[in-house]
């Protein structure tokens, strides 16, 4: 979001327009009819009266001498001062009749005392014979008038050793509770103002200690600041507070002073490093003469009342060095520079104007004061929003781009997940199959390739565990070593593929025929080696001659094949397994000599022994 310029111009427009209705409201002619203005016909006479017998001076009560007195609208500064520092006013008071009649005065310079026809009415500050006044601030004055002074010649005998000689300001005729009034009324405007602009400097305050310090913020707060303290000091409510007029105008002085550097300072934040050195050293200056000037007034070298041309020379100078800064810097800049600039080039010119009515080049006016304030604080708080706008909207950007990559972010991540799973989908496929390869490859280590049952090597392995057992728990274990008979020749008649068939059909009854704990071993080209734990020479005998039969009455696809087997069992009796086997062999063998076909064991060879020999 974006604030529109047009709208800028027209709360400033619309601001100016409520300030500008304030102070019509404020103008003593809107408030009461009974306040009358004393701003026109009077006159003046340079130099002060001679005493008469009783010390009241003879101008007081003289009859009027049209000749020793010129006339001057106003009773301040008249013509040809010529060094004097003491002058006479007098009007006529008008015909009135108000209740507790009272003449306000703001103010006066510096001295002065009141007369009504030879009477002593008023008296401010010490009218010194010689030498120098002290400067007591410049308060109102509420004089009381007595009940008969209408119509009467009122004498106001002034002293100052000030630039400024007179009364200036206003001098208002009014009954005392009408003049309280107007007092409160008028400041009614620059209270709330006041408050406003302090709401402000505190807002700038606070956000100087969330935005990381920034000192543009700082500055703010504290010109805002000094301004409020201006305006408020130049309440006239202040003096029914507290009756200080000098301390109210160090007060106001101060807040004067600081302005320039302050702004000085601000500016150099905003226009960046460019104008550091040369916004520096301006800041430094002015804060030099500052203090010099603090200095010097408490040290009593210099009244404050007389710094103030020197404040404004500096105040001009300042003006124009920081319009032609904002100028060159809103040349070069964005937005927020022009409105810089141009918040500052309407303030300089009110200043400017300020200065010269303080200066009397215009007729008196207090109103510009928090005119200047309102003006200021406005297109500062116009600069601040825009800028936490711009803030917010950079954040708001900042944060949509945040979400979008968190998005981004988070479906590259599921993606990811995917792809991770997916591998270990593959990775544990891989595994699987890679345990099945190696069990695969176990078996056929230990397999013999044609007829399935286990090879040579895993059979004598296990025949050699076997006899160990059978040592240690002294457990029986009987081997049959199995040939077929004849086998070159059903290869030579049948051919070789007949050949391994007959082979592959023998494995298979073996297979079939044993018990799980025995093993069934191709121990040769068509020997099988067969071992039996916990197995006697006569029982193993016993399965030998079951298999011998069940391959004897087998049927085969050939009709002319026939097939038959040798075996020889042994059992363990001490000694290797390769003794064991070679017995066993050696039986088998004894089993073909004996016409094929038939089982030798160790005890059917000792019982045919004793037949022989019987
Ligand atoms: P005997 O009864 O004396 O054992 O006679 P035989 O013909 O079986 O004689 P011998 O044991 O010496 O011959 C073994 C034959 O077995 C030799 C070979 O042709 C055959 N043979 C050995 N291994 C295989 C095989 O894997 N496949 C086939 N088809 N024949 C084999
Ligand atoms: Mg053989
Ligand atoms: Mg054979």
């Amino acid at each position: 979001m974006r604030i529109p310029r047009w709208s800028i111009f027209l709360l400033l427009v619309f601001s100016m327009a409520a300030v500008h209705r304030g102070r019509a409201q404020d103008g003593f002619r809107a408030l009461d009819r009974s306040l009358i203005s004393l701003d026109r016909d009077w006159a003046y006479r340079w130099g002060d009266s001679p005493l008469d017998a009783d010390g009241v001076p003879l101008w007081a009560y003289e009859a009027e001498d049209s000749q020793a007195w010129t006339g001057i609208n106003f009773p301040s500064n008249p013509p040809n001062r010529e060094g004097s520092n003491r002058v006479w006013f007098r009007t006529r008071l008008p015909d009135f009749d108000l209740p507790d009649p009272r003449l306000f005065i703001y103010s006066i310079d510096l001295a002065a005392e009141v007369y009504l026809e030879g009477r002593r009415i008023y008296a401010y500050g010490e009218m010194h014979p010689r030498g120098r006044a002290a400067f007591r601030g410049w308060p109102w004055h509420l004089i009381a008038l007595p009940e008969e002074a209408a119509g009467k010649q009122l004498y106001v005998r002034v002293f100052s050793d000030y630039r400024d000689i007179g009364l200036w300001g206003e001098v208002i005729l009014g009954s005392g509770a009408d003049q309280m009034l107007r007092i409160v009324r008028r400041d009614s405007i620059r209270i709330i103002v006041a408050v406003i602009s302090l709401t402000l400097s505190l807002v700038f305050l606070l956000i100087y200690f969330l935005r990381e310090r920034q000192h543009s913020f700082l500055y703010l707060c504290l010109i805002t600041l000094a301004l409020v303290i201006r305006v408020f000091s130049e309440t006239h409510v202040k003096q029914l507070l507290l009756q200080a007029p000098l301390f109210f105008e160090y007060v106001k002085a101060v807040s004067y002073f600081l302005l320039p550097p302050l702004v000085i300072l601000f500016l150099q934040e905003i226009l960046g490093a460019r104008y550091r050195k040369i916004t520096r050293a301006a800041a430094a200056v002015v804060l030099g003469l500052f203090g010099f000037t603090i200095i010097g007034c408490a040290v009593g070298w210099i009244r404050l009342c007389d710094t103030y041309l020197l404040l404004d020379g500096v105040a001009v100078c300042t003006m124009v060095f920081l319009g032609v800064l904002s100028v060159r810097a809103a040349a070069a800049g964005n937005v927020e520079a022009r409105l810089v600039c141009f918040n500052f080039i309407l303030f300089g010119l009110l200043a400017l104007y300020s200065i010269l009515v303080g200066n009397g080049v215009f007729p008196w006016t207090d109103e510009i004061n928090y005119l200047l304030l309102f003006q200021f604080s406005l297109g500062l708080a116009v600069i601040l929003i825009r800028r936490l706008v711009s803030f917010r909207y950079r954040m708001e950007e900042y944060s949509s781009k945040l979400q979008m990559q968190s998005e981004e972010l988070q479906t590259l991540n599921q993606s990811l997940e995917e792809k991770v799973q997916e591998r270990t989908r593959q990775l544990e496929v891989a595994n699987r199959q890679l345990r099945e390869e190696k069990i695969t490859l176990q078996i056929t280590s230990i397999t013999d390739g044609l007829t399935g049952v286990h090879n040579r090597t895993y059979a004598l392995e296990r025949l050699e565990q076997e006899v160990g057992e059978a040592k240690r728990y002294r457990k029986s274990l009987s081997v049959i070593m199995f040939d077929l008979d004849h086998f070159k020749r059903v290869n030579d008649f049948f051919g070789h593929q007949v050949g391994d068939s007959v082979l592959q059909r023998v494995a298979q009854i073996f297979r079939y025929t044993m018990r799980d704990s025995d093993l069934v071993g191709r121990y040769g080209g068509e020997e099988f080696l067969i071992v039996l734990p916990e197995t006697d020479c006569s029982e193993a005998a016993l399965v030998a001659e079951r298999i011998r039969g069940d391959i004897e009455a087998q049927s085969w696809s050939e009709p002319q094949l026939h097939v038959t087997i040798s075996g020889g069992v042994s059992e363990y009796a001490g000694g290797s397994a390769e003794q064991l086997i070679r017995r066993a062999d050696s039986l088998m063998y004894r089993a073909k000599q004996l016409g094929r076909n038939q089982i030798v064991s160790e005890t059917t060879l000792n019982r045919r022994a004793s037949a022989d020999a019987g």
